[in-house]
């Protein structure tokens, strides 16, 4: 990594802030360089201090006893392995805020965080977990482009907080996550990959196999089967654009199924204050992320629709439709119920798709930090039920006629869309079941802390 020689001001100004770095490596010339650009005095300590040419400019490369004099916050840039060395000079090290930046290679690498590990080899310094979550690149880069959270925790409040204003001068925004006893979760940070989406990815990806095997059989193996028909066209877009509509529906309701689950169970135990089963507290914290990929596949669900017209296959049958008209000599009549029905159904499928964008979008960061919590609560709760509603309805109202159509039955089958409104329908009569009086007033009390049995 090349440091430009301008990163030190000509005339920088008198400077009292001093920050030690052991280890020359990425890490540490990155977090030195943007320690110097933000009027740092950086005193790097190496093993050989003319080894390295790629030092930034205006830093100082010394032994690591030499280095360690110099200043009372020193960044462990070294890997964990390597810790040994330091309680060679334990003594100067004594009193001084160590900053363990380190990171491992897997989850719950060592019984023990490294930041423990290294506190244990010096009991007499004071060591901060941090930094571990910023990249060497992301300090290279401005920070502009990367997370700007600095994880922070240790046992002393005072070195915690001498390196949060090192994080917040280097344009950073730390985050204290309590006792040295948080490390081991802070370490772990980095390794995770995407662990609040895992659930709702298998949940997602499991029912869009399962719904699309059952459109394949009822829609191409069925035809195949019993006329010879080839329908096999029908995967590339009729397919999906069943698949997505009924996933979706599912994953939504499945955002409000834990909700209810929990208040049967609270009004079950009468209490409120014993734990939930460990699934469904998963369950809980994934709602966010299922709602997301439910919002994506009803986004994909409109895209499809709108190119219905385009399409070969429905330009073949309007014109089929046409044609049987001109050669019967007659003209079908208008049906005011079927215009009822279809508008009825493009009415409500538009509706419920604005409510699923606005609770998308007041699920953002952004957004949901602007409201109070009793607004984040009525959007994603009530406006989330009508928006359930919306997209129940416009199910109900597309299956119309089918739902006793005897055709639509192949092989005894229920068309795919009788089998998207099970679970959607099941959490709204659970609901509505909640909301009557007695139940709700009850719920509401063990939810204020009222329990069964309990002595006032
Ligand atoms: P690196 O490039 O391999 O540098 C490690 C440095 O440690 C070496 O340059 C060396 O410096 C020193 N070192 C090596 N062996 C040593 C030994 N036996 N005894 C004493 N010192 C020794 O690694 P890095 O990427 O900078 O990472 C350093 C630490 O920062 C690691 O714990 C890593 O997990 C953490 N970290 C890195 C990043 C990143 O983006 N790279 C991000 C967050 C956290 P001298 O030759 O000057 O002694």
């Amino acid at each position: 990594m090349d440091y430009p020689l301008n990163c030190v001001p000509d005339h920088p100004k008198e400077s009292t802030k001093h920050v030690c770095i052991f280890g020359t490596g990425d890490f540490g010339r990155s977090l030195g360089y943007k320690l110097l650009q933000c009027g740092y005095t950086v005193i790097f300590g190496s093993r050989d201090p003319n080894s390295s040419n790629l030092i930034p400019k205006g830093a100082e490369v010394l032994k690591h006893e030499e280095a360690a004099k110099k200043s009372t916050i020193i960044v462990i840039a070294i890997h964990r392995e390597h810790y040994d060395f330091l309680t060679g000079f334990a003594d100067i090290l004594e009193g001084k805020v160590l900053v363990d930046v380190s990171n491992n290679l897997k989850i719950n690498q060592y019984p023990e965080s490294n930041a423990e590990h290294l506190a244990s080899l010096l009991p007499g310094a004071k060591v901060v977990k941090a930094f571990n979550t910023v990249s060497a690149w992301a300090l290279q880069s401005g920070t502009l482009d990367a997370s700007k959270q600095v994880f922070i925790c240790g046992d002393d409040a005072k070195a915690k907080e001498a390196v949060a204003e090192v994080a917040r001068s280097l344009g950073l925004t730390p985050l204290d996550q309590g006792s040295l006893l948080a490390a081991n979760e802070i370490e772990n940070y980095p390794l995770q990959l995407f662990p609040m989406w895992r659930l709702p990815f298998y949940i997602c990806a499991g029912f869009t196999i399962l719904i699309f095997l059952y459109c394949l059989v009822i829609e191409v193996f069925y035809p195949c089967a019993t006329n010879k028909e080839d329908t096999s066209y029908l995967i590339a877009i009729s397919i999906p654009n069943r698949v997505f509509p009924i996933v979706s529906l599912i994953l939504l309701a499945l955002v409000y199924l834990p909700g209810i689950i929990a208040a049967i169970i609270q009004l079950y135990r009468g209490t409120k204050y014993s734990r939930f089963p460990d699934w469904l507290d998963k369950w809980m914290l994934c709602r966010k992320q299922l709602g997301l990929v439910a919002l994506a596949y009803a986004f994909l669900h409109a895209i499809y629709t709108l190119v219905m017209p385009i399409r070969y296959y429905v330009r073949w049958w309007a014109d089929k439709y046409l044609m049987n008209q001109i050669k019967g000599n007659t003209t079908y009549p208008f049906q005011n119920h079927y215009a009822w029905m279809s508008d009825s159904y493009v009415a409500l499928g538009i509706l419920g798709f604005f409510f699923y964008m606005l609770l998308g979008i007041t699920s953002l960061p952004s957004v949901s930090n602007a409201v109070n919590w009793r607004e984040f609560r009525f959007v994603q709760s009530k406006l989330g039920y009508l928006t359930l509603v919306l997209s129940t309805a416009h199910t109900l109202v597309y299956g119309g006629d089918r739902f006793i159509f005897g055709p639509f039955y192949r092989w005894y089958l229920p068309p795919a869309f009788v089998v998207s409104l099970i679970i959607p329908c099941a959490v709204l009569v659970m609901k509505f079941i909640l909301v009557i009086p007695c139940l709700d007033q009850r719920l509401t009390k063990i939810r204020q802390g009222w329990e069964r049995g309990a002595k006032c």
